[in-house]
């Protein structure tokens, strides 16, 4: 599933090809009509079709596209669900599988939005006036575009009983961070996370804030260099517990484990996350 760092991708592809550029075009896949909600297929590329692309920006999982056509301004917002991914797609390119919808661009290359499972979202935002989007009002602060800020974690996880992976995953804690990065930054604090958030000492949380913020820079770093590489479950796997029930902790040696915290899998070191 695309976490923080993969959107964060996603966000600087589509800005380093259709900033400055215009959408001459929107062709629209059967398929995607789920997607395009509440707009049908011709309506959303007639109103994406012409518009000058003027920024790219990541809020959470969500991306934010502000475009004008004339003096009006328009956005698009996507949300790449379980198996969305924007790929570029040179002049002559063949289209790729799973392809949902694509944004052909004045100097002759597309930008592909492929969603195999199709559960994420494209839909146009009048005016771009994205802080009327109930989903974006509702997010935290935001994971990975500034340092986070410890006193307002440790605030917000005092406020519930749910365990400390549970809470992570609120996206109105703290927006962007998905379950691996979770489970890897609860690793790298070593805390249980199976403890409740609001038991969590000043120490800890500080500790935690610093186990995300490294989870999250290993996982972007990962992404940087040629070619598009998303980290994600079935590929080659660069994490430290994620994904390795049975095998040694890199820390201390012992087995991991894995449990089910709120419906998803949990890895843990029951020697160092104790
Ligand atoms: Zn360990």
């Amino acid at each position: 599933m695309p976490e923080g760092p993969e959107v964060e991708f996603a966000a600087r592809l589509l800005r380093e090809r259709a900033v400055g550029r215009t959408v001459e075009a929107v062709a629209v896949t059967r398929g995607a009509g789920r997607l395009l909600r509440p707009l049908g297929p011709a309506a959303f590329s007639r109103a994406l079709a012409g518009a000058r692309v003027e920024g790219v920006a990541r809020r959470g999982k969500h991306l934010l596209v502000t475009a004008a056509i004339g003096a009006a301004r328009l956005g698009l917002l996507s949300h790449l669900g379980m198996t969305g991914k924007w790929i570029g797609r040179a002049a002559g390119g063949a289209p790729p599988a799973h392809l949902r919808a694509s944004l052909r661009l004045d100097d002759g290359t597309a930008l592909d939005y492929v969603d195999p499972r199709g559960f994420g979202r494209l839909r146009i935002v009048a005016g771009a006036r994205f802080d009327e989007v109930a989903a974006l009002a509702a997010l935290g602060p935001v994971a990975l575009a500034a340092p986070i800020d410890v006193a307002r974690l440790a605030a917000r996880l005092a406020r519930t009983r749910r365990s400390i992976k549970v809470a992570l995953l609120d996206q109105r804690l703290l927006a962007g961070l998905g379950n691996i990065h979770a489970g890897e930054a609860l690793w790298r604090a070593r805390l249980d996370p199976r403890r409740r958030a609001d038991r969590l000492g000043s120490p800890e949380v500080a500790a935690l804030a610093r186990g995300v913020t490294a989870a999250v820079r290993f996982a972007l770093g990962r992404l940087r260099g040629p070619g598009i590489r998303y980290v994600e479950e079935g590929g080659e796997n660069p994490f430290r517990v994620y994904g390795r029930a049975g095998a040694p902790c890199p820390r201390c040696g012992e087995a991991i484990r894995r449990i089910v915290q709120g419906g998803r899998s949990t890895f843990l070191c029951r020697r160092c996350q104790g």
